[in-house]
């Protein structure tokens, strides 16, 4: 991944806005841009749009959107804002968080109004650092039809999508503005010169060099997110004079299903399920932090554990998620009528299940917090027959990247933007703080579609002036 600075070629096309990648926040920039006016070009190395947007549930958190409001959702913005310096323990960029917060609701909005992208609020989604029901997700809750759905709006807008075409290097002046990209394509090498460039290419989580370097708590761990993840934008904007910003910064789930790779949605917990090791103990408050849970799940024996849950949460997540649903063909969801029936069908020591199902009951009835501290007081009780799946850590995508401004703009030194650089998406420093503890979520598709929204429509209305100076 290069930048090339002592050659110009003939490009075969100039473009006004160029962008790389066609996830979430690509799809969000190239739509944005369009809609300022702008002639666009997206850059796709698969042969379809997917990425890890396509992997994932499809939700997005978002404050006071149209939905919420529907729904009688009560949040606000600055509610979120809050809610996002909380988690991180104010250990992130303000600034970011407060455009990311601000504009998260107004994008979701757009995407529905304008585009037909359509997200609805859950209202079952709370906790884990939301202090509102603010996870919005499309109807089936999956990645694979929300990028359908950004896929046909890109479509129905205008926008030149090239399929097959990895980016492999860029060119750039003594002064670091891009000029343009060299791509490689089935056919051979395309030059493709633009005005302004956003990087949409996602984090680093598919290299295992940069993850050793940056996410060392993480070496050798399962990586569970596209394989397209190199860091490709992130290397780029860095040879460019960018700064780099909480490269540590991961999330991570402790809610994939081991070994089939289904991953479990966190309302089975949420509602009341809980987490035990094969000794039928519990280990941790599952309510915490949706990230940080897979590190303590990987320090159990065998780095499993089972959530325990039962049949009214099962059949909610069959009807709600079309993952969980299509998992069923695994056969991962072990059930039985009483713990000694479902710790035999799971291998679970059967007199620690036992005691900690009864415990857990107990906490329900008396609406107790344990010595975790989860509070009990809101927990759904759990009644026969019971469920069981087994679950292992990985790594999801990284939050670290390139520092960007309100705008999207990629900074350097000083905080001064790059001539015409934008970034979104896992290419940009998230708001997750500077580890794996501070990750809200939702938050990897709303920084993703919000910092994409902001650069496209950026780019556009500064194109013919230096992005530098155009507020
Ligand atoms: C299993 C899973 C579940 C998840 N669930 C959720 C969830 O429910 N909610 C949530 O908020 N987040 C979730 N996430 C995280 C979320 O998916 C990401 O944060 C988000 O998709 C990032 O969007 P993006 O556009 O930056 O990246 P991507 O969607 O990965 O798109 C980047 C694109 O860039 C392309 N690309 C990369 N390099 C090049 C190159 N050199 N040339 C051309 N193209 C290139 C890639 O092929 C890819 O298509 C989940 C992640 C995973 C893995």
């Amino acid at each position: 991944m290069t930048v090339i600075r002592d050659s110009v070629p003939d490009f075969d096309l100039t473009v006004p806005v160029l962008v790389i990648g066609a996830g979430a926040c690509g799809m969000a920039a190239a739509l944005a841009a369009r809609d300022a006016g702008a002639d666009v070009v997206v850059l796709e190395q698969d042969r379809a749009p997917f990425g890890s947007t396509g992997m994932s549930y499809g939700g997005a958190c978002a404050a006071d959107t149209a939905s919420e409001q529907r729904l009688g959702i009560a949040d606000s913005k600055e509610q979120f804002l809050a809610d996002i310096l909380a988690m991180t323990s104010g250990r992130t960029d303000p600034a970011l968080a407060r455009a990311i917060a601000y504009e998260a609701g107004p994008t979701i909005d757009w995407l529905a109004d304008r585009h037909d992208v359509i997200l609805e609020a859950e209202p079952g989604w709370t906790g884990l650092g939301h202090s509102a029901a603010r996870l919005h997700f499309p109807a089936d809750r999956s990645g694979s039809e929300f990028v359908g759905m950004l896929t046909g709006a890109v479509e129905r807008c205008g926008v030149d999508s090239l399929f097959s075409a990895r980016v492999d290097a860029l060119y750039a002046t003594p002064e670091n503005r891009v000029t343009g990209v060299r791509v490689r394509r089935p056919d051979g090498i395309e030059q493709i010169g633009c005005e302004k460039l956003i990087l949409a290419t996602c984090g680093f989580g598919a290299n295992a060099e940069m993850v050793d370097r940056y996410i060392p708590e993480l070496k050798g761990a399962q990586y569970y997110g596209h394989e397209g993840n190199r860091g490709d934008g992130i290397v780029w904007g860095e040879a460019l004079g960018g700064t780099l910003a909480d490269m540590g910064a991961y999330q991570a789930l402790g809610l994939l299903s081991a070994p089939e790779c289904v991953v479990v949605p966190p309302t089975l917990t949420i509602a009341g399920g809980f987490q035990v090791n094969s000794a039928g103990r519990r280990f941790h408050n599952e309510l915490a932090d949706v990230s940080g849970q897979a590190l303590r799940v990987l320090a159990q024996p065998g780095a499993v554990s089972w959530i325990i849950y039962d049949d009214r949460l099962h059949q909610q997540a069959r009807d709600g998620y079309a993952e969980y649903r299509a998992g069923e063909a695994l056969n991962p969801y072990k059930s039985a009528d009483t713990p000694g029936g479902l710790a035999e069908a799971t291998g679970i020591a059967a007199d620690g299940l036992a005691a900690t199902m009864a415990d857990v009951a107990q906490l329900k009835a008396d609406g107790g917090r344990d010595t975790f501290g989860r509070s009990f007081a809101d927990a759904y009780q759990l009644t026969p027959p019971y469920f069981a799946v087994r679950v292992t850590g990985a790594l999801f995508h990284t939050q670290g990247g390139l520092q960007v401004d309100a705008h999207a703009r990629v900074v350097g030194a000083g905080g001064r933007p790059l001539p015409n650089l934008y970034a979104g998406g896992g290419a940009a420093r998230g708001v997750s703080g500077p580890g794996g503890w501070g990750y809200l979520p939702g938050m990897g598709l709303c920084a993703a579609l919000t910092l994409g929204r902001l650069a496209g429509d950026h780019a556009a209305r500064s194109l013919g002036q230096a992005t530098e100076l155009v507020a």
